[in-house]
């Protein structure tokens, strides 16, 4: 059966092969910045990595699926300056950075595999991968790509001819556009490769290069980490579509002028979780995370139902009442199931077949998660025999990753309207003033934590909370 995606590259669904003599899919997905949470935003584009993943194994494929952990500290603008992403954390919560990035890798982990998003093949930290990046960097140097400035080595993205078609960018408005700001750069696409560290502070992480100590620029990553463990073509690049226009149009201009070759051949997005309208993101606004879901009394295999409602190219609205719609038909669904598994026979009938090609076709159709969700419900009304009804939940589960096949967890709801971002960034600028002694400023913050009815206790392993 034709297995198609939509190829962000070519704006158009393609039929998906792999080129002969490659063994396994090889797929690089960008992964989460470890200075805070992942949001369920960011975990809405890892849900559907995961769908695919399990969408090309059911095909038959094999994945060599790499996602890389980004522990270094980029800088947050898109224009390769502002603060340092990592440090700003370490200083919020008064920890070091290699603390932080661990703290969050970890919880980055559990929240996924709470999701059933299944483990990569590989997990890459950057920091691990430090001489792979001054390498790829000085490859672009030797073959003409790079200048140098007083902070640091930069792409000349002019020298790459293509750089505005993966985007479809308007090159000419955007560097007539943005004058201003560019400090020493010669064109306003251009980014930085390797940036130096400042002469008047000691950053925590840096690292000695053949230009410096610095640290590398925030798209250099994933090309020397893909290029490592994939080859310098990949077969599928995901990501969010916030990386379309920069990050991953970077990746591509800096990968091709190294290699020669093509980067990727499928680029595929996930688009954004909303809330109230526009992007849930971690820098801004409010974000709600996966324990907090919990806290709330919801499963988060109800969160992937509500994912799985939508498809990924589309826009996705958070509300309460939507996932709480998706926690009820999730438990409708268990109604249905839970009494059928264990009497699971085999797809014999045509009737049965005729159901799980039409399943295969759905998710071989871009991944059309909402088509393949009614199947399974059509499929459930039916009249086949409990026997082939229970295999066929247990072949479609394998891609929704609902775990249909086990008692359903109830979770107990702990609070209410509480917010638990607010609470732990309280505790941890309360955990900062006791470092530096500042005990009026801790005494307030236990105080307006109190008026939240939040108790909390101090213990050698640090400090834990909760609701009176
Ligand atoms: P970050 O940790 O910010 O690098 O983001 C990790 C992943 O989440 C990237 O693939 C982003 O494109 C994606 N992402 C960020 N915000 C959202 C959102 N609101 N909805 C869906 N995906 C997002
Ligand atoms: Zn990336």
């Amino acid at each position: 059966m034709a297995l198609q995606f939509y190829n962000t590259a070519s704006r158009k669904k393609e039929l998906f092969t792999l080129p002969e003599g490659v063994p396994a899919v090889r797929m690089y997905c960008c992964g989460p910045t470890v200075y805070h949470f992942a949001h369920i935003g960011n975990l809405r584009t890892y849900i559907f990595e995961d769908f695919l993943v399990r969408t090309l194994k059911y095909y038959g494929f094999k994945v060599n699926h790499i996602v890389n952990i980004t522990d270094v500290g980029h800088l947050t603008s898109d224009a390769d300056d502002g603060d340092d992403k990592m440090e700003k954390g370490a200083a919020r919560e008064g920890k070091s950075v290699w603390d932080i990035a661990k703290f969050y890798t970890d919880a980055f982990m559990a929240d996924c595999k709470r999701l059933n998003i299944q483990e990569p093949t590989r997990w890459t930290r950057a920091t691990e991968h430090i001489q792979e990046q001054i390498d790829l960097v000085k490859t672009l140097e030797e073959k003409g790509f790079t200048y140098r400035t007083s902070d640091g080595i930069y792409f000349d993205s002019l020298k790459f001819p293509r750089y505005a078609d993966f985007a479809r960018l308007d090159v000419e408005n955007l560097r007539k556009g943005s004058r201003i700001d560019m400090g020493e750069k010669k064109n306003a696409t251009d980014f930085a490769l390797w940036k130096f560290s400042p002469t008047d502070k000691k950053r925590a992480m840096e690292w000695d290069s053949p230009w410096g100590v610095g640290f590398p620029g925030w798209h250099i990553e994933c090309s020397a980490m893909a290029m490592k463990y994939n080859g310098p073509t990949l077969d599928i690049h995901c990501g969010g579509t916030d990386h379309i226009r920069v990050h991953h149009t970077n990746e591509i201009a800096q990968s091709e002028c190294a290699n020669g070759v093509p980067f990727s051949r499928f680029w595929m997005h996930g688009e954004f979780l909303r809330l109230d309208g526009s992007k849930m993101s971690k820098s801004s606004g409010e974000f709600l995370t996966v324990s907090l879901l919990m806290e709330k009394g919801f499963n988060p295999l109800d969160y992937r139902y509500f994912a799985l409602g939508s498809h990924y190219r589309n826009y996705l609205n958070f509300s309460y009442e939507s996932l709480e719609g998706a926690r009820e038909a999730l438990k409708s669904l268990h109604k249905k199931t839970d009494p059928l598994i264990g009497k699971a026979t085999s797809i014999e009938s045509e009737k049965a077949k005729a159901f799980q090609n039409e399943f295969c076709e759905a998710i071989g159709d871009d991944l059309n998660m909402p088509r393949a969700l009614g199947i399974l419900n059509t499929m459930l009304k039916s009249d086949l025999d409990d026997g082939e009804k229970a295999a066929l939940v247990l072949d479609m589960d394998k891609i929704f990753g609902l775990k249909l096949d086990e008692p359903r967890e109830e979770f107990e709801k702990k609070i209410d309207g509480v917010d638990v971002e607010k609470i732990e960034s309280l505790i941890a600028a309360r955990k900062v003033a006791r470092e530096n002694k500042n005990w009026a400023e801790s005494d307030r913050i236990r105080d307006e934590l109190a008026a939240m009815n939040v108790m909390i206790k101090d213990s050698k392993e640090g400090t834990t909370w909760e609701i009176k």
